[in-house]
């Protein structure tokens, strides 16, 4: 059966990376027949240059259309003066909207061989493999009333913490299926003993976790898991949080790795996911061949576990990046880690080589 992807490049090395992401795409589709179709669309500063609008309707029609999305990156100097609505991260608030993404999924995961990268001692990050589920398109970024008015004389600024129900039982349900691949434990994090929000939180996730007897459940307070996430990460297998909760937390999270270059994310909702590295355009080593792919090509793994349906696709890739980085072979921007330091491109082909030689062509 025939699968359409859609690819926006972006900008900066969004770019680089992407080019890298379709030859592995490319030739998974070929391996394991699966008759993938790319297309490659504009999207941030490349669509304003060109028609003066972040993204246009046709490229949103296209992503709908697709079986799942994968962006690069966008944003730069350029445009950083442009007014808000003619700005390049307009493109993503959009796609994220138009293709309803209510699920983030962040993994992390702190391989072997580059438990030095880390900001925390080796033996505090040895083990680290979790996933942040985060709610995205509700809670303090989205409830009403917002704004700032005036009130007696002066100004006073309002966001509303909102939930219902329905919103959080969808991204329960996506936690404990999640965790079900897994070590099959959900750590839901919320602020319960303060917040009206994070107790019908708590009651509803309790209620979906009985569907779930064979995962285990904790509760956890945000502020607490700020700090374990620092004292002891290896215990979180799924970390299950709202919107701002997980803003701030998977940034914490990621950090424990030490290498934005590598860590991919997924947006998923009831339709086509998005797929994309959770760095930005880097316009500062844009064009040189030197940014890391990696992040990139962990998104494309994530593409072929969520939207592809294709395990053992994602399994190659990730076996491959695991390898690669256990070989001693990184990017410049890890370059203290690596014993072989490769191009963009050179890993790409790494990659490439490494997953035509150890995958499973079954
Ligand atoms: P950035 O992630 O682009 O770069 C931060 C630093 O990390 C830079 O020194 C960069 O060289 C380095 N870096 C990032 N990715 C790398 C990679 N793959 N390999 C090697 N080094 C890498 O963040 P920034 O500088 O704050 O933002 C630059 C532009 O990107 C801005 O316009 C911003 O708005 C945009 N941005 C876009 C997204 C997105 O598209 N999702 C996300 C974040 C930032």
């Amino acid at each position: 059966m025939s699968k359409r992807i859609v690819l926006l490049p972006g900008d900066g090395i969004g770019v680089e990376v992407v080019r890298e992401a379709k030859k592995i795409i490319d030739y998974l589709s070929e391996r394991y027949g699966m008759e993938i179709r790319t297309g490659t669309y504009l999207a941030g500063g490349a669509s304003l240059e060109n028609c003066g609008e972040p993204v246009k309707d046709e490229v949103v029609e296209a992503c709908k259309k697709s079986d799942a999305v994968l962006l690069g990156a966008v944003g730069g100097p350029r445009w950083d003066d442009f007014p808000a609505d003619k700005r390049p991260e307009k493109a993503l608030l959009r796609l994220r909207k138009e293709l309803g993404l209510y699920n983030n999924l962040r993994p992390v995961t702190v391989f072997d061989s580059l438990k030095d990268a880390s900001p925390l001692r080796p033996e505090v990050v040895d083990g680290v493999d979790l996933l942040v589920v985060r709610e995205l398109t509700g809670g303090l970024y989205f409830g009403q009333p917002k704004g700032i008015s005036e009130e007696n004389g002066t100004e006073v600024g309002v966001d509303t913490m909102r939930y219902s129900v329905p919103e959080i039982e969808r991204i329960a349900v996506a936690a404990f299926e999640a965790a079900r691949g897994r070590r099959k434990k959900v750590t839901s994090v919320d602020k319960a003993n303060i917040l009206a929000s994070s107790q019908l939180w708590r009651k509803t996730v309790a209620s979906i976790a009985g569907n779930y007897p064979d995962v285990t459940l904790e509760n956890m307070l945000v502020d607490n898991c700020a700090m374990q996430l620092i004292r002891n990460p290896s215990q979180f297998d799924v970390i299950l949080t709202e919107n701002m909760f997980g803003d701030i937390l998977s940034d914490e999270a990621a950090m424990l790795t030490g290498s934005i270059g590598m860590l991919p994310s997924a947006s998923l909702g009831d339709g086509p996911g998005m797929y994309e590295p959770v760095h930005g355009s880097a316009p500062d080593i844009a064009g040189q061949d030197i940014a890391n792919p990696l992040a990139t090509l962990a998104s494309v793994a994530l593409m072929f576990r969520y939207s592809l349906n294709h395990e053992q696709a994602a399994r190659d890739i990730e076996s491959a990046i695991s390898k690669v980085l256990s070989d001693g072979y990184n990017c410049k921007d890890m370059s203290r880690h690596a014993r072989h330091v490769l191009s963009t491109s050179e890993m790409g082909d790494k990659i490439l080589e490494t997953i035509k030689t150890t995958g499973d062509s079954k």
